[in-house]
């Protein structure tokens, strides 16, 4: 990879309705931050206990996984979780209820479904940008790779969730696949994934299958993080 890209990107990379602030998916988020996702992290469970009795009255039996996903779409209003497989939403919000009422961990999503037409364009932007589709597939899949467009990706934050998710994610067929993005997780039924350096890569970053690297620390500048959450793959 050039080192120029990323520079490139970075101060090319526009806002996105939805996305998250740069500081709190850098890697190393700012103390101001973590602060706040501890008092988001508080209020939200907090609001989940409230609701449960009326996610009870709705649905006796999944009063906690109920409870879980209204409070969840209270603390990330700007989610959609539309276009997702049905398998792969459930595994999401099965894991997400987990990381709250065990662990007090929130797991929002940032981006999931695409269609083929706005991959296309999420694509070319980054061809333009990069100069070529070999640099611009170090960030970003054409349509017909890419599993947000199959229904099976999902972009979460923040990064303490992610982490979570990244430990735990293998119960429910949630793998992290790339080194250079801690965000995206893959709904894999058939098994734990090789984990690539980054989207287009065909060669396994790793010697072993699904083995966990810690990556999302040290794969690279907090600005390689803001870059790829632009634009994921
Ligand atoms: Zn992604």
């Amino acid at each position: 990879m050039r080192p120029s890209i990323p520079d490139r990107l970075d101060r090319l990379a526009p806002a996105r309705s939805g996305s998250p602030d740069p500081a709190e998916i850098g890697a190393t988020p700012a103390r101001s931050t973590r602060r706040r996702d501890r008092v988001y992290r508080i209020v939200t469970r907090v609001l989940a206990v409230l609701l449960l009795p009326v996610a009870f009255a709705a649905a006796p039996r999944r009063a906690r996984h109920v409870a879980c996903q209204w409070a969840l779409a209270a603390r990330f209003p700007a989610e959609n979780l539309h276009g997702l497989t049905p398998q792969t939403r459930a595994a999401f919000e099965a894991a997400r209820t987990r990381a709250l009422w065990r662990d007090g961990e929130l797991i929002g999503l940032t981006d999931g479904y695409r269609s083929a037409a706005r991959q296309e364009r999420l694509f070319a932007e980054m061809v333009r940008r990069t100069g070529s589709p070999q640099a611009a597939r170090l960030w970003i899949l054409p349509p017909h790779q890419s599993r947000h467009v199959a229904g099976t990706a999902l972009d979460v934050r923040p990064t303490e969730g992610a982490r979570w998710l990244e430990r735990h994610g293998g119960r429910y067929h949630l793998y992290r696949v790339y080194d250079n993005e801690w965000w995206h997780f893959e709904y894999r039924p058939e098994g734990a994934p090789a984990r690539l350096s980054h989207p287009g890569a065909s060669i396994p970053a790793r010697g072993r299958v699904g083995e966990p690297t810690g990556g999302w620390v040290t794969s690279g500048a907090a600005r390689h993080e803001r870059i790829g959450q632009w634009s994921p793959a």
